[in-house]
């Protein structure tokens, strides 16, 4: 055989091992929505109340649950995540966002100038949202030495390949790096699906090779 091609093969399994080690597990976020203190308030008359802790350490599920309506469709009982954040968002799916007749962009967290806004609803409020509706960007939560040993920094953006079944590489993949973080990937329910995601499964960061 050509020694180049020999050369390249092992180049090749050697790349393969490498990244071996490079898996995470991946999270299919559902839509849900982060509330300020003051619409916390409006919506359920006071703070909200915990009843499971989630991956990410001091975020939680909440009791309550709202509706929310757009000028197409609502979408009922929509999870409501703790703790109170200083400014109400509200994270769809794009499936969603057609459903509620809504032109919602892809953004990171916490980037919703300029979102459309919506209408979130309780048994005991109505809180008209002006901006804040978006279709979460695919991200991955670490920890500095997380980062260190995937070899990636803060808001890196990577390539993921997520699943078995029917793998799907993701690309413009948001790398958040804090000490408060747990090594999770984040993508929604379009995106499990089109990757046939189960609870099992993980995510691969792929490096471009030269
Ligand atoms: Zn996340």
């Amino acid at each position: 055989m050509d020694t180049q091609i020999v050369k390249k093969i092992i180049e090749d399994v050697v790349a393969e091992l490498g990244e071996a080690d490079n898996t995470m597990p991946v999270e299919v976020s559902g839509r849900h929505v982060h509330l300020s203190s003051e619409d916390a308030e409006k919506l359920f008359g006071g703070p909200l109340t915990n009843v499971r802790e989630l991956s990410q350490p001091g975020q939680f599920l909440c009791k309550e649950r709202v509706r929310l309506i757009g000028p197409k469709g609502l979408l009922e009982k929509v999870a409501v995540l703790g703790p109170a954040r200083d400014e109400t968002q509200v994270e769809v799916s794009l499936t969603d966002a057609r459903l509620l007749g809504a032109k919602a962009p892809v953004r990171q967290s916490g980037d919703i100038s300029g979102t459309p806004g919506v209408l979130i609803a309780s048994e005991r409020g109505i809180v008209e949202l002006k901006e804040g509706l978006i279709v979460p960007g695919r991200h991955i939560h670490m920890t500095p030495e997380d980062a260190s040993s995937l070899n990636v920094a803060d808001k890196e953006m990577v390539s993921v390949r997520v699943g078995r079944v029917r793998s799907v590489v993701f690309e413009d993949v948001l790398v958040r790096v804090s000490n408060s973080y747990r090594l999770s990937m984040h993508i929604d329910f379009d995106e499990g699906n089109a990757c046939s995601w189960t609870p099992e499964s993980s995510g691969r960061i792929i490096k471009k090779r030269k």
